[in-house]
């Protein structure tokens, strides 16, 4: 860049920004949490550089952020010695939606007509756009390390904004200076007493020192932040409060963690677990463009968050893991071959699914909202991972016929099965109520034989895959019927009566009137109120997967 250009926002930052201003933002303290994390990142990013190229660094080795406050000018500074962006960058990345939470969040927005979603913004990061909320007008300088060039970013938030060379001396010697000029109800935010509140209270475990400073004062910078990383400190010295902080300001969300596993193992590896499951869903549980977010850390040097830790059956569990033996001159790529890694990624989801075992024995109802909102991702694990399939069927719940609203586990199912009954018999469908009223299942109620009902999507495909629990197979009742003529019907005899003539006489009408469009016609134990139904001829597909690959073109 040699002279200023003007640029417009993406349509999607047009509308989040409106959004940013024109919403009621419950919270408008959470601008300072993003543009904090943005500021640490960018101190990490450069830590990882400077590995291999440690001139990086220059004389100025220690990360650090510098918050300053001018109340005079109503301005307030937040300035990183990070890695830093070019001009080109900040085309690339302030004026463009990357994440694909945001992207998600947008979508969920544009699909939302009862303007719910304006309440929803409260929930969810939604990164360095959120200066709007409390500013007029922002500017970013910055120089990218090992550069000589600096640019300068500067909007109002209102369709456009742009990009120019910066004054050289006026730039930081390296990383990024974003000033925001407050508007007239955001004032407070140039207020030492409300900036170190927020910054305890949000940020006080990035792992990179804060100081503040107010530009008036003659005073020395103070320290707000020690930059210790949370998960290096002793477990006593952590409280529930520093844990939902930390979670906060790592996912970018705004609610608490339902589950926290904090842990360092030692042994043939060595290396910290802090992981988190959330309370709420977030909204892109289901873009297939989700990645897990666990972070690598090697001694305390982030490396990257798409070293896959986790199967992607736990793509909801937010957290990192600190390696103590990872060499840390490896390549990112070199890294995703190690064997360390593999023992990692082993240990953690195996430490996961165990925790989740224990929880939901030890203590159901918190076990039962954390299967409420990932039962469904966790069930993709039946068909994807083959060695823990039966640890995810001991963590797995279902509603049933007889379940009256509640959890079962297969645990309990087993332990109530009817005479002569050997399988585990489900009906699935898109909505519990639905599925409970089938006729298919008449039969099954009749003889006291409970019937899981899988509403999920997710259901269709696992329960194909040769499924058992403790020597029993999963049995679709849609899938032939001659299992119930062995079973007695609640209360009475199992004999059922010979079929009338008159019977037979339809059989064989129904058999020549529907040639084209059924297999066979017969007569059946499994209904008692209903006169037909429709089933899938034994051995054959399920009718539910069948209707969703008709429904796909298949
Ligand atoms: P996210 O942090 O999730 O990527 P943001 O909207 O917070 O999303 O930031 C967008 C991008 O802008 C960042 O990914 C980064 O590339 C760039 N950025 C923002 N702040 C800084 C900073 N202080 N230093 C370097 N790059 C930054
Ligand atoms: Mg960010």
């Amino acid at each position: 860049v040699t002279a200023p250009e003007t640029h417009a926002f993406e349509a999607d930052v047009s509308k989040l920004l409106h959004m940013m201003v024109h919403s009621v933002y419950s919270d408008r303290d959470v601008f300072l949490r993003e543009l904090v994390s943005n500021a640490a990142d960018a101190c990490e990013k450069l830590r990882y550089e400077a590995i291999s190229s440690p001139a990086l660094l220059g004389d100025e080795p220690q990360a650090r952020i510098n918050l300053k406050l001018d109340k005079e000018t109503g301005t307030l500074v937040i300035e990183d010695n990070g890695i830093g962006m070019t001009a080109a960058d900040m085309g690339e990345t302030l004026g463009t939606i990357a994440r694909s939470g945001t992207k998600a969040f947008m979508d969920k927005l544009a699909a939302d007509k009862n303007g719910e979603g304006q309440q929803l913004i409260g929930q969810f990061g939604v990164g360095f756009y959120s200066a709007f909320m409390v500013a007029g007008k922002v500017e970013v300088v910055s120089r990218r390390a090992g550069e000589v060039d600096a640019a300068i970013w500067s909007s109002d938030g209102l369709g456009t904004y742009t990009i120019a060379p910066a004054d050289p001396a006026a730039a930081p010697a390296r990383g990024t200076r974003v000033t925001l000029h407050l508007l007239e109800d955001a004032k407070t935010y140039a207020e030492r007493y409300t900036v170190e509140r927020i910054i305890k209270a949000q940020s006080g475990h990035v792992p990179v020192p804060i100081f503040l400073q107010e530009v008036a004062s003659e005073e020395e910078p103070a320290q707000v932040a020690d930059g210790v990383a949370l998960w290096t400190k002793g477990k006593n010295d952590i409280s529930e409060e520093d844990y939902a902080d930390f979670y906060r300001s790592l996912a970018g969300q705004f609610d608490k963690p339902a589950l926290t596993l904090h842990y360092r193992a030692e042994g043939r590896h060595e290396y910290s677990v802090l992981t988190f499951i959330p309370e709420t869903k977030p909204f892109d549980l289901f873009d297939p463009d989700r990645k897990g977010r666990i972070k690598l850390y090697v001694r305390r040097v982030f490396i990257t968050d798409e070293a896959d830790i986790l199967p992607r059956y736990l793509r909801f569990v937010r957290g990192l893991v600190d390696s103590a033996d990872l060499p840390l001159n490896m390549s990112r790529e070199m890294i995703q071959d190690s064997p360390v890694l593999s023992a990692i990624q082993k240990g953690v989801s195996n430490r996961i699914l165990s925790e989740l075992d224990k929880l939901s024995v030890s203590e159901p109802e918190r076990y039962a909202p954390i299967w409420e909102n990932f039962g469904p991702v966790l069930k993709e694990g039946l068909y994807e991972d083959f060695e823990r399939r039966d640890a995810l069927l001991g963590l797995a719940r279902f509603k049933s016929t007889t379940s009256d609203g509640e959890w079962r586990s297969l645990k309990d199912y087993v332990s109530t099965l009817q005479e002569n009954q050997t399988a585990i018999y489900y009906a699935t469908g898109h909505d519990l109520d639905r599925i409970a009223q089938s006729p298919q299942i008449e039969g099954f109620k009749a003889r006291g034989i409970e019937v899981l009902l899988l509403p999920d999507q997710v259901d269709s495909f696992w329960t194909t895959m040769g499924v058992d629990y403790e020597g029993k197979p999963f049995k679709s009742v849609t899938q032939g019927a001659a299992d119930l003529s062995l079973i007695p019907l609640a209360g009475g005899s199992s004999a059922a009566a010979t079929p009338s003539e008159e019977a037979n006489n339809f059989i064989i009408f129904a058999k020549e009137a529907l040639a084209d469009q059924v297999s066979d016609v017969r007569i059946s134990d499994r209904l008692t109120s209903s006169a037909v139904c429709i089933v899938a001829a034994d051995n054959a597909m399920d009718l539910q997967l069948e209707k969703m690959l008709a429904s796909a073109g298949r």
